[in-house]
């Protein structure tokens, strides 16, 4: 018996090795293997194939051993990794590795505990008044008691996915009697597991005929767009697609931006389908995540919840594929091999013959296109639940507020009034601002000098709480001092940051409860967690923070959201700026108004008429996709035409004469449907003191950018003066 194997290592090709016949039985397609390699004698390889004639004048080796009881890809699943690896043009073995989880990568598949039920926790009677008089030290019990008081009995794996070191503070609660642990006996079908609370809904006329459709398709690859504005219930017809699918014996997959900042979604899941739910994020050490994706691939759990590398999960009869918020950015890893899940989804959905659902109320135009040409099936959910309005939104114009009116916070009398009116009232705001810090730049009065990062080419901003200079990109941090390092003269900040927001808000509305969420403030999970209950329960008015509030949130207390300034994303030199600013808008948007209360937006901007303002402030998202699907036709930028990136990291002069080397070669595989933008230095020329250059690539078609590759890879395979280079297929990030 012969076996191809991709060897986890940084070469390029597979290679063909004999199984003794003592492994005959245990090795199969997708196997993980240790062989003999070059001078090594164990290397770990994966079976990749399995050919019957060896190749030619080879001596072969044979395979030392097999290193799991299952073997870790099914053959649909090493059609997928080979599919990505072909496209996005990574090396082979590195998408291999990335599919696993990396428990797995260090060591032999451990037997995962026996699971005999759901195990739910709740606050005990009296839990409150003990919080009220625990100390501030108690900081993890406070937080884990917090969160039970606001979200009664629920899953611990929601708990866990809340707080990723909680589980331990939970069992010193149940010591201590302010918190009660129940395991539920699990039942074949899960049903006996849903706790009252999550009850299936019954569906409006919409949301049924939603359901009908994808129920319809399923058994064979289908991919539907389900455009539903926000709070038009998209979550429920997820929910209940899942469970048919279940009923008739498959499994399902669900890919979600970010589990931390959405405990809520995947405690839902927990608990209306209970110890069939594995979840897969980065709050699990390496060994729960290894114990998920064992129970995933020994069909003991049947339903994935997870992020961006969950695509890869091993679900077992996959019968229907979800993700969620489609056009979220973090879908579309930045580094490594580059893949978009929302994109392998879609594959994985095709080999495995299942029917993908992507859900969003703002979809990416590159999904609207595929729906428009008829690839994907259009569903709609145009209203919000129980007919609720969408909130009105109003516009404030910051180019014509009178100069020298005091703006604390950046924050114009329009929005002040509107702030101090709802808080009175004992309501609640959300104010979005996607700058972190205080002041965004710092500089000389007297000779201009700017204060900038050693490292990185960018400016850096000012935390003024804690006394530094920042740089965002590399964490360097200098005092903040008033006086020029130059010339000794007095320095002033310019470009408003959430921290300083948050200091206008206290200003503007003296005495409110002011909180703000964003990476300096929280700094994991489990404070992510905290703040989110602490909003629910409403001992926060005021909640101000980055693109972290924009997220799928439901708060019910909510009336109005303020975009402090809609203009920060629409500056980027990205050809989807606008396409972003008006996502982020529509999401911050929707968080208002979804409870009993109508919402108000205002939406604070120096371009009121760039159409990804004026068109989200509108709720017009068929009027902003026509215009901008037009000015996309016209540039040949996708959805029309395909972009591939060619990142280059060195020395200063590597990088360079890296860049040009590429440049040359590229060139005899221009025109012809393919055109290059640089080499030239990155936006950003310098982070962490390594130089970056890029060529941007763009191409009428797939075939095109496959001469560009081929044309680059001689170059790529030893590029000059040492630089990195990396191939990022379907580029996001421009700078
Ligand atoms: P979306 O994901 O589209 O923003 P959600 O699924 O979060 O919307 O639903 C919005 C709110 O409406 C949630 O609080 C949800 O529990 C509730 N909901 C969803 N479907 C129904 C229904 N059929 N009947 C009553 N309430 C519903
Ligand atoms: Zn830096």
């Amino acid at each position: 018996m012969l076996v191809e194997v991709a060897v986890a290592a940084a070469v390029r090709g597979t290679f063909t090795y004999r199984v003794p016949s003592r492994l005959a039985g245990e090795v199969s397609l997708g196997s993980r293997v240790a062989v003999p390699f070059g001078k090594s004698q164990r290397a770990t390889g994966y079976v990749v194939g399995l050919p019957t004639v060896p190749p030619p004048g080879v001596e072969l080796r044979d395979v030392a051993a097999v290193l799991d009881e299952f073997p870790p890809f099914t053959e649909p699943m090493l059609r997928l990794i080979r599919w990505a690896e072909d496209y996005y043009l990574a090396p082979p073995g590195e998408l291999l590795r990335a599919a696993l989880p990396p428990g797995l990568n260090a060591r032999r598949g451990a037997a995962a505990p026996a699971r005999r039920g759901v195990d739910f926790a709740a606050p005990a009677p009296g839990a409150a008044e003990a919080l009220a008089a625990m100390g501030a030290r108690a900081h993890a019990r406070r937080a884990v008691l917090e969160y039970l008081l606001a979200r009664g009995r629920i899953p611990v794996e929601e708990l866990r996915a809340a707080f990723p070191r909680g589980r331990p503070v939970l069992s010193a609660l149940v010591k201590d009697g302010l918190a009660t642990l129940e395991t539920v006996a699990a039942v074949a079908g899960g049903d006996a597991l849903l706790p009252a609370s999550e009850e299936p809904f019954s569906l409006t006329t919409e949301q049924s005929s939603a359901l009908a459709r994808i129920a319809a398709a399923s058994g064979a690859f289908h991919t539907f767009l389900l455009h539903g504005v926000t709070g038009s219930g998209k979550t429920e017809v997820y929910l209940q697609a899942i469970a048919r699918a279940r009923a008739a014996g498959q499994g399902a997959l669900v890919l979600v931006p970010e589990i931390a900042l959405t405990p809520q979604l995947a405690g839902r899941f927990r608990a209306r389908f209970g110890d069939q739910v594995a979840l897969l994020h980065s709050g699990l050490s390496d060994r729960e995540r290894h114990s998920e994706w064992l129970r995933l691939r020994r069909g003991e759990a049947r339903i994935c919840v997870g992020v961006r590398s969950a695509v890869f999960a091993p679900v077992q009869d996959l019968g229907i594929v979800v993700v969620d918020e489609e056009h979220d950015p973090s879908f579309k890893q930045d580094d490594g091999p580059g893949y978009h899940a929302r994109d392998l989804a879609v594959v994985r959905a095709r080999v495995e013959g299942a029917v993908c659902v992507l859900g969003s109320a703002t979809p990416s135009l590159e999904t609207l296109e595929n729906a428009r040409t008829g690839k994907y099936q259009r569903i709609e959910l145009p209203r919000r639940i129980d007919d609720r309005p969408m909130p009105e939104v109003r516009i404030v114009d910051l180019s014509r507020i009178r100069k020298g009116t005091p703006l604390p916070g950046l924050l114009s009398p329009v929005l002040a009034d509107a702030l101090s009116a709802t808080v009175r009232a004992g309501r609640q705001a959300i104010l979005f601002l996607n700058r972190r810090g205080f002041q965004t730049l710092v500089l000389c009065r007297d000779c201009g000098r700017e204060e900038r990062c050693e490292n990185c080419s960018v400016s850096l901003t000012l935390h003024a709480r804690r006394g530094v200079l920042l740089c965002h990109y590399c964490g360097a941090t200098e005092r903040m001092s008033r006086t020029c390092p130059a010339c000794g003269g007095e320095r002033a900040g310019v470009g408003v940051g959430t921290e300083q927001v948050e200091a206008g808000v206290k200003e503007i509305v003296p005495g409110a409860r002011v909180a703000r969420m964003d990476r300096d403030a929280l700094s994991g999970a489990a404070d992510v967690a905290e703040l989110l209950a602490r909003f629910a329960r409403r001992e926060i008015d005021v909640l101000v923070g980055t693109q972290m509030v924009t997220k799928g949130h439901d708060f019910p207390g909510v009336t109005l959201v303020g975009v402090v300034l809609a203009d920060t994303a629409l500056a980027l030199p990205d050809f989807r700026a606008a396409e972003r600013t008006f996502q982020l808008l529509t999401q911050v948007a929707g968080r208002a108004g979804r409870g009993d209360d109508p919402g108000q937006v205002v939406v604070q901007t120096f371009h009121p008429h760039s159409p990804a303002v004026a068109f989200a402030v509108g709720h017009d998202f068929a009027g902003f996709a026509e215009l901008e699907l037009d000015r996309r036709r016209s540039l040949g930028y996708p959805p029309f035409g395909r972009m591939l990136a060619v990142r280059v990291e060195g020395s200063e002069s590597g990088a360079r004469r890296t860049a040009e080397a590429l440049g040359e070669a590229a060139r005899p595989a221009l025109g012809d449907g393919v055109t290059m933008l640089g080499p030239a230095p990155a936006a950003i020329e310098r982070i962490r003191g390594r130089s970056r250059w890029h060529l941007l690539f763009r191409a009428d078609d797939a075939a095109a950018l496959r001469r560009i590759h081929r044309a680059l890879k001689p170059t790529a395979a030893r590029p000059p003066g040492g630089a990195s280079i990396r191939f990022d297929v379907d580029p996001h990030a421009m700078l």
